[in-house]
């Protein structure tokens, strides 16, 4: 599946029914909806969908960048939204009142709706030159986003570059442009979705939070450390950030998450019971513990042999050129809970492999017994480890399926979606 093809099943196959009247996200009814209008010709279409939105019961506040006055009038927003329709970020009458920062936060949800190329560079940036991308880097609601602009932007290095960052943060979804003859008379990938679609696409952020509502999953992450004596170990060079991601993409949808890791420097996810762990022996006892769960999910990158431990510091011995150290074999986790009496209903485990990644994967599917593995490639040439991005192959009893290389918080959506909807 390529890129544009899969942020496009994301955004629509997130979903369940389309919802009718007022949405609720965390419990709140989400009616609130700041709408952002950016200088593309596109912008034409909001008439429609501020009409469509105001007619599905939400309340929509306009801001109109500087560009989008060219094609479409401050006084006719405020007509059609019922609400003023702001253009400046040195509004006397906004800072007194409510405030640029109050105007983000007021919002439940932040639509930008053509969003221009210019734009999206400014947030992936992080730039605050005018109303609307100040209000864009003060919010931390979720933001939807709808590009326009002509195919070869769309295809452009640096516009997919600044793509790319700015889907990877968690509270930012994009609803894909569609493929068709634009304004400039070329034909390909660049015109806004149509205004059912981006209705859609906000239907389904108010659907996401509930699709793993209160399920539990369990997951590993990071790498095991093994002591060899008081100051020294052997571990590997995991990050943990693929289980970090998972854990916050899954509390994202309402899981209750318990997230078991060994030793990295990444920031622990909101609503997430997290439990620290040294060793692979420590992550196991642990990982009982906190059994039954509904999922689990083993990301962690466990040790397979741990040193016999020393009790004292290993000395140096001047005449020996070598050091033999014993290993014993630790647990397998992942093998453990697959045939544990209490073994979640689906249970997922990684395959890093350096070569012959899919019969690899599939030998470790049958020997583990879990019931997907998501195999990538650790090769000193891939640079997974520690990068924020990954490359998965999915392999299940029956089926194969390939993600191109991508964030680890796109990676972890798919494998959550998977997860709903196998
Ligand atoms: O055998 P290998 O380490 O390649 O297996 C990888 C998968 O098994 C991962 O999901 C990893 O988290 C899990 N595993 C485990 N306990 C081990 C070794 C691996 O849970 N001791």
């Amino acid at each position: 599946m390529d890129k544009f093809k899969l942020i496009h099943s994301l955004s629509t196959e997130l979903s369940t029914e389309l919802s009718t009247g007022k949405m609720i996200m965390n419990g709140v009814k989400m009616t609130k909806i700041l709408l952002i209008i950016s200088g593309g010709i596109a912008a034409v279409k909001s008439y429609d969908l501020v009409r469509s939105l105001r007619s599905r019961g939400h309340d929509v506040t306009v801001i109109l960048t500087k560009a989008a006055q060219e094609f479409v009038t401050s006084t006719a927003m405020t007509t059609l939204s019922g609400k003023r329709c702001y253009t400046d970020l040195f509004d006397n009458e906004l800072e007194s009142d409510i405030g640029h920062i109050a105007l983000a936060r007021n919002a439940d949800l932040i639509l930008i709706a053509p969003a221009t190329a210019h734009l999206i560079g400014q947030m992936a940036l992080g730039l605050c030159s005018d109303l609307a991308t100040t209000c864009l880097m003060a919010s931390d609601n979720p933001i939807l986003i709808a590009p326009a602009m002509n195919v070869r932007m769309w295809d452009n290095i640096s516009f997919q570059k600044n793509l790319s960052f700015v889907q990877s943060q968690q509270h930012i979804t994009i609803i894909p442009p569609e493929y068709g003859s634009m304004a400039c008379g070329e034909i390909g990938v660049g015109r806004m979705a149509e205004v059912d679609r981006i209705i859609h696409a906000i239907d389904n952020l108010s659907q996401q939070k509930k699709l793993l509502l209160d399920k539990e999953i369990l997951i590993t992450a990071g790498p095991t450390i093994e002591k060899i004596d008081p100051v020294r170990y052997i571990s590997n060079f995991s990050s943990g950030k693929q289980g970090f991601a998972l854990a916050k993409e899954a509390a994202n949808l309402g899981a209750k998450v318990t997230l078991i890791s060994g030793q990295t420097t990444e920031n622990i996810p909101p609503h997430v019971k997290y439990i620290s762990v040294l060793s692979a022996e420590e992550m196991l006892s642990q990982v009982l513990k906190n059994m039954p769960r509904d999922y689990a999910i083993f990301t962690a990158a466990v040790c397979d042999y741990r040193p016999q431990y020393h009790s004292q510091k290993i000395k140096k011995d001047k005449n020996q050129e070598t050091l033999q150290l014993e290993m014993i074999k630790n647990p397998d986790i992942l093998y453990e809970v697959s045939h544990h009496k209490q073994r979640p209903k689906i249970v997922i485990g990684f395959a890093a492999e350096t070569e012959n990644f899919i019969e690899n994967g599939r030998k470790k599917l049958h020997f583990k017994g879990c019931d997907k593995i998501y195999v990538n490639d650790v090769s000193e040439t891939s640079n997974i480890f520690g990068s924020d991005e990954n490359q998965v192959v999915e392999i299940t009893a029956s089926s194969e399926e390939k993600l191109e290389k991508c964030h680890k918080n796109m990676v972890a959506r798919w494998i959550l979606q998977r997860l709903i909807e196998p």
